[in-house]
């Protein structure tokens, strides 16, 4: 007998006919003995609808209320399922996060999890129901109601299945597995079998939205063996897990791209000690993290300064730049610029091989993609590109690298 933590994202619980097929699963599960907590995503579409009525209620939407109302989301479907799950005779019961003991910060749209008392949850297993827990939300130490930021219904399974002590975290979505870049932007990925908690933290960072980030560092940090497969099919899928023969040995074993973020550009910047310290602390001050920054030193003691933001807090890190750009003295404030995308080659083989830069640059320069920006670490290379040639640029990497399925 098993305890199993198994999460449904979006598309899979995107009508009543898919609640019903998520409730085939988790009743085959507990048929054959095993405990099962179920964590669920809104249905598809609905966390977007209520950002975007949010808006219209107010060009400021109040974040206390704004995580209020996103919560509703998860809170219907996992109502459905345990409806579903009790029509069909089964002892089910459904947990909103702070039901479920899910403790978090207080930063409101982004909360951190600080802590799970699984108590109530592990009751109810006991007394041999079905914990259907509503995935993105937590509480925080006023009870005030909090969301765990965009995709974080994996991030609620990962820390519930590390809270009970599962014997696996089971995420259901619409891909079955892990490919080695996007399969829908790639139709030659390959599906990895097993891949390890730094490598998929990496692919996370960059853009594979498969796995929201922090669902990645919970499950590094606590071991949590996490296997990513497919709602609607029985496919293996990929177990993610604390080290990989069959990765280690790849130079790259992936491709991302984001698309998520956003260059400013300050022209004419000062170059002397303090300047960059002074353009950065007020965005650091702003909670707005700053991901590539490159300088450019100028003749005549000036420099150009470029850095990313995410498209997010893309206004805000304007605002503050051409204040800050001002104070400093740059003559030519700013440019911005929105239409941009970072590709990405990850591998933990790069450790111990050279010439993966050059090969990166050589495979875009064959399709006369131009290099904007570029950043590297120990496991990966990003290049910054126009979005418009985002999917190219994937494709022509994927292949460079050796990645493509045999045909
Ligand atoms: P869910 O709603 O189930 O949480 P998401 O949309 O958040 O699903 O994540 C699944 C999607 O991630 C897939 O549909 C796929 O397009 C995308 N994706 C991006 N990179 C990868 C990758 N390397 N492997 C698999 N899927 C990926
Ligand atoms: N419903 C939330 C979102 O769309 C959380 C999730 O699906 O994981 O981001
Ligand atoms: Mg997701």
């Amino acid at each position: 007998m098993a305890l199993r933590v198994q999460k449904y994202g979006g598309t899979s619980v995107a009508n009543i006919e898919r609640i019903n097929n998520v409730a085939d699963r988790v009743q085959k599960a507990y048929d054959q003995g095993d405990k099962v907590v179920v964590v669920l995503s809104a249905m598809s579409g609905v966390t977007d609808s209520l950002i975007s009525l949010a808006k219209q209620a107010s060009k400021t939407p109040d974040k206390r209320e704004l995580d209020v109302l996103l919560a509703t989301g998860e809170q219907t479907t996992a109502a459905l399922l345990a409806m579903i799950l009790k029509s069909r005779g089964y002892k089910a019961k459904s947990f909103l996060g702070f039901q479920a003991g899910i403790q978090t910060d207080k930063t409101s749209g982004k909360a951190r999890i600080q802590e799970i008392d699984g108590k109530s949850i592990r009751q109810s297993l006991e007394k041999g129901y079905i914990a259907v827990v509503a995935g993105f939300q937590g509480a925080d130490e006023n009870g005030d109601i909090t969301t765990l930021g965009r995709g974080g219904s994996d991030t609620s399974a990962v820390a519930i299945a590390s809270s009970l002590k599962a014997d696996v975290c089971e995420i259901f979505t619409d891909v079955d597995g892990v490919y080695t870049t996007d399969p829908r932007i790639c139709s030659n990925a390959r599906k990895i079998n097993r891949i390890s908690y730094e490598e998929m933290l990496e692919m996370a960072i960059l853009g594979a939205k498969v796995l929201q980030i922090r669902s990645v560092e919970f499950a590094k940090k606590y071991n949590v063996p996490v296997h990513v497969r497919s709602s609607f099919n029985e496919e293996e899928g990929t177990m993610v897990v604390n080290e990989s023969a069959d990765m280690e040995s790849a130079v790259v074993s992936g491709i991302t791209c984001d698309m998520n973020e956003a260059r400013i550009t300050l022209r004419k910047v000062p170059d002397q000690p303090g300047v960059s310290a002074k353009i950065f602390m007020p965005l650091a001050e702003a909670e707005i993290g700053v991901d590539m920054i490159i300088q450019n030193t100028r003749s005549g003691g000036e420099t150009d300064l470029t850095f990313t933001v995410t498209k997010d807090d893309f206004e805000r890190a304007k605002e503050i730049s051409q204040k800050v750009g001002k104070e400093v003295g740059a003559t030519e404030i700013l440019t911005a610029e929105e239409d941009i995308a970072k590709v990405s080659v990850i591998g933990l083989g790069m450790k111990s091989h050279s010439g993966v830069a050059a090969t990166m640059f050589q495979a875009l320069a064959s399709e006369n993609i131009n290099i904007r920006l570029i950043s590297t670490s120990e496991i990966r290379i990003s290049c910054i590109i126009l979005a418009k040639y985002a999917e190219l640029a994937v494709r022509t990497l994927h292949s460079a690298f050796g990645l493509d399925q045999k045909k």
